[in-house]
């Protein structure tokens, strides 16, 4: 299994973003990430300008954030054409990304908006798990963290020393993902929503608040692939949807420290099933977990906790059924925080 670090919703100058394509690529390449899912608003431009290629050692995919305002942002990847959305309800959307082939991830769909930033309005999704959906963000970096700050005091604090600030997604986001995974297969990523904001004037940023080379060690989605990239565009890509498709993925703060190395998976004779996947229950399986370093692990069935403990791996007799799901937390400047949220194994 190889394991591509992805950095998804990232936004460049064909949108709102303040950086090239290749200035991104660059950053991602800095900052030790293999994949950028590019997702400017409502537009495929880096596509037709021929940006989705191996830049040097990063793949970029180029999706879009289909924007409708104000909120229902949907991350679309593998279309041909930007979907024009004018009149679509948020239903309408993702069922048009499913007709052109493609597929979809809901963007900040917890957003509230910001008490202290009157620029950021709500921006979230009535609907979670809408038919043909494939997966939606556990948690979008950039939203869920502004939006959580108490003060403006704290927003200069998230700035000088983002892993001091940060330490798990919305509890709201968690609670809701147990829920829906209750009812079908649903992938969680961590989004960023990088923009590179800085104060711009005349036309450049001099001050990058919050540069993409920073924002691309805080969160990323980890894909898991069976081969290592052919150095095609077009196929590893695919590769990297397919397991975005699957919920082989999990999501990890990096720079907390690095994640690679992480794995779990559920065997019993004859069976192997990785994350995301589904099959019958049965009293063989055991899980089975792996850390890069040591860690608390927890083990969650059906999101009630059975398992808890320190080290750099576990096992653990699954023969109830119930949907599995693995957290790690690092204790760090002071407490515990999320390190990794894996996708669940399904056995039911
Ligand atoms: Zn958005
Ligand atoms: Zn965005």
């Amino acid at each position: 299994v190889i394991d591509l670090a992805c950095v998804v919703h990232v936004h460049s100058r064909h949108s709102d973003g303040s950086g090239t394509v290749a200035e991104i690529a660059a950053a991602a390449a800095a900052a030790g990430v293999d994949v950028v899912l590019l997702t400017d608003h409502d537009t495929l431009a880096a596509r037709v300008a021929g940006d989705e290629r191996w830049h040097g050692p990063v793949l970029v995919c180029v999706g879009e954030e289909v924007t409708k305002r104000p909120g229902h942002h949907y991350l679309a990847f593998g279309l041909e054409q930007p979907i024009d959305h004018r009149g679509m309800t948020p239903r309408d959307v993702v069922a048009a990304v499913d007709a052109a082939g493609g597929f979809g991830i809901l963007a900040h769909p917890f957003s509230l908006g910001s008490r202290h930033f009157r620029f950021l309005p709500k921006a979230g999704w009535e609907e979670i798990a809408p038919p043909g959906a494939v997966g939606f963000e556990l948690w979008s970096l950039f939203c869920d963290t502004v939006e959580r700050l108490p003060s403006l005091r704290a927003g200069v604090r998230f700035l000088a020393d983002p892993d001091r600030v940060l330490d798990d997604a919305r509890p709201e986001a968690i609670a809701r993902w147990d829920e829906l995974t209750a009812q079908r297969r649903i992938t969680a990523i961590g989004g960023l929503d990088a923009h590179q904001v800085g104060l711009r004037v005349a036309g450049h940023v001099p001050l990058r608040l919050l540069g993409y080379r920073r924002s691309f060690r805080l969160l990323r989605t980890h894909v898991l692939v069976d081969q290592p990239p052919s150095g095609e565009a077009a196929r590893d890509r695919d590769a990297v949807y397919e397991a975005l498709r699957e919920g082989r993925c999990y999501l990890a703060r990096d720079s907390l420290a690095p994640a690679r190395g992480f794995a779990c998976w559920a065997e019993r004779p004859g069976e192997r099933v990785e994350l995301g996947g589904e099959t019958a229950a049965d009293e063989r399986f055991t899980l089975h977990v792996r850390l890069p370093r040591a860690a608390t692990i927890r083990v969650l069935r059906d999101g009630v906790p059975i398992a808890r403990r320190h080290g750099t791996e576990l096992e653990l007799p699954a023969g109830a059924p119930g949907v599995y799901r693995v957290e790690a937390r690092l204790h760090t400047h002071g407490r515990s925080r999320a390190w990794i949220y894996a996708n669940p194994i399904y056995l039911r």
